[in-house]
């Protein structure tokens, strides 16, 4: 924390934060501060609505080149200030907020693309670069990114990469750490160093991936090279409702087993399915709706298909056929929006876990008797996202809609439901870590999922589309 603002060491501080950033690159008014004091973590989000004081940075700082990043680091180090870099302030898990005051980083003016290597198919660009603006780029050299997360329009680049984000395409194209070739970071005492410039070599550990996730905390990445990709020639979906999620899990885990390339698989459980499939897509059904797509060169794909619908087909779904799964691409990012996404006063807090496909089921159905049981006001739901060879992502929510209206005893209970009492039958058995951000979870082999009917038997809230 700085000084306070009449205090001379505060002036001394601005002054050479000044230098170092320009007058274009240094913001002290209110305004600023409360808009860098709020992301997309619930718990500020209650707070502010509330009109309770939030925690404010003292100093924004924008600084439109590495060397300027340095030097803001520098000062920082010497002063001990805490730093807290900021992107597009999207994260849901308050990453960003400057929770011991001191200078936000903002990297926003660092936006410029460097270079984009057709040979190599790699592009090169400063990190504050926002997602959509980088994709069209790319689209205009007539590649992709293939990085499309519903937050494309108000994240940045060195966002995705301080918390290994993940796009719609994962399944095939990677996520965010798999897509990065090589860094540039500013590290706490203002060095600039270089990771290697390929991402697979035998020169030791690989610094880039210790970068990578690190959520702001080893530095500032200022420059990032990542990978690109043709546009494909054809992109298709196709979508099934199954009877119940266990039974759609069992046809998504046969096509990566088969060792099909989707580009992306996405299940959704029997609450997610009754209200925002509902919603969204206009299917009104009880059941699992699992939706994939592939995309290359057109032979290839309509093969593909085939032999994912063949798998999918040997568990007797409903098949929606590529109508319903086109429409599932065409609306992706509206689940994430108003009038869709759950909405204050509702509390909610996303779980990403990752597990093998032997533990999953298991996961879920823990999570979700760990969270219903000891919080009966609170609802679990969740989709499976992001799918490997040998597991896949859960995306799981808990809900409340009624908090309490005292502010502090609604942070009470949102905090506790992260860090819940282990129920009778998880505690004997489990050792589950699920966090805020990918984890790996065990879970025990002898939980064995509930009948389908519960599967769909709580179903949170979802706002209704006006
Ligand atoms: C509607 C909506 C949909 C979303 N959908 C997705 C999705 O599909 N996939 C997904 O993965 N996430 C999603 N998110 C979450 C969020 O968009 C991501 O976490 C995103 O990567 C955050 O980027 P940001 O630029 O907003 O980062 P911020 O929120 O500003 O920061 C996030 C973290 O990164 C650090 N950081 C930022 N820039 C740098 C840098 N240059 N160097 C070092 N550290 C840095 C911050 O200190 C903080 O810890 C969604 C969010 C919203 C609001």
């Amino acid at each position: 924390m700085l000084p306070s603002p009449d205090n001379y060491m505060f002036r001394m501080i601005y002054s050479e934060l000044l230098d170092a950033v320009g007058p274009e690159g240094i913001r002290v008014d209110d305004s600023e501060k409360l808009g860098h004091s709020i992301d997309y973590y619930w718990m500020p989000e209650m707070w502010h609505d509330r009109n309770q004081p939030p925690r404010t940075p003292d100093v924004v700082v924008l600084p439109d080149n590495t060397q300027a990043v340095a030097k803001v680091m520098k000062i920082a180090n010497s002063y001990k200030i805490p730093v807290t870099p900021w992107g597009g302030g999207s994260g849901s898990q308050g990453g960003a907020l400057p929770v011991y005051g001191g200078i936000i980083l903002d990297t926003k003016r660092m936006n410029r693309i460097l270079e984009i290597d057709t040979e190599s198919l790699t592009i090169t660009c400063e990190t504050g670069a926002n997602t959509q603006q980088l994709e069209w780029a790319v689209e205009k050299a007539g590649y992709s990114t293939m990085h499309f997360p519903a937050s494309i329009a108000c994240a940045t680049l060195g966002g995705f990469l301080a918390h290994r984000g993940t796009g719609v395409l994962s399944t095939k194209y990677g996520k965010i750490e798999d897509m990065v070739m090589s860094l540039e970071v500013v590290t706490p005492e203002g060095e600039i160093i270089n990771t290697l410039p390929v991402p697979r070599h035998a020169s030791g550990p690989d610094l880039t991936q210790l970068f990578v996730g690190s959520e702001g905390t080893l530095g500032v990445m200022t420059k990032v090279t990542l990978k690109i990709h043709p546009i494909p020639e054809a992109r298709e979906f196709h979508a099934f409702l199954f009877k119940d999620m266990h039974s759609a899990m069992a046809a998504g885990r046969n096509i990566m087993a088969s060792r099909l390339r989707p580009a992306v698989i996405r299940l959704y459980d029997g609450p997610e399915t009754a209200k925002l499939i509902k919603k969204v897509l206009g299917i009104e059904r009880q059941g699992a709706y699992l939706v994939f797509g592939f995309d290359g060169d057109k032979e290839m794909v309509d093969l593909e298909m085939a032999r994912a619908c063949a798998i999918c087909r040997q568990e007797n779904p409903e098949d929606l056929g590529t109508e319903m799964g086109k429409a599932w691409w065409d609306h992706r990012y509206k689940f994430f929006y108003p009038p869709y996404m759950f909405q204050l006063p509702q509390a909610f807090g996303t779980l990403d876990t990752v597990a093998t496909f032997a533990n999953i089921e298991k996961v879920y159905w823990a999570m979700k008797q760990t969270v219903e049981t000891n919080f009966p006001q609170a609802t679990y739901i969740g989709h499976f996202s992001h799918w490997y060879e040998w597991g896949c992502m859960l995306y799981a929510r808990f809900i409340i809609d009624q908090p309490p209206a005292d502010p502090g005893e609604a942070a009470n209970l949102y905090n506790r439901i992260w860090d819940p009492p282990p129920s009778p039958t998880a505690a004997s058995s489990t050792s589950t870590t699920a966090s805020a951000s990918s984890s790996v979870v065990s879970c025990p082999s002898s939980m064995a999922p509930p009948s389908t009917s519960s599967s769909a038997s709580s179903e949170p809230s979802i706002p209704t589309a006006s």
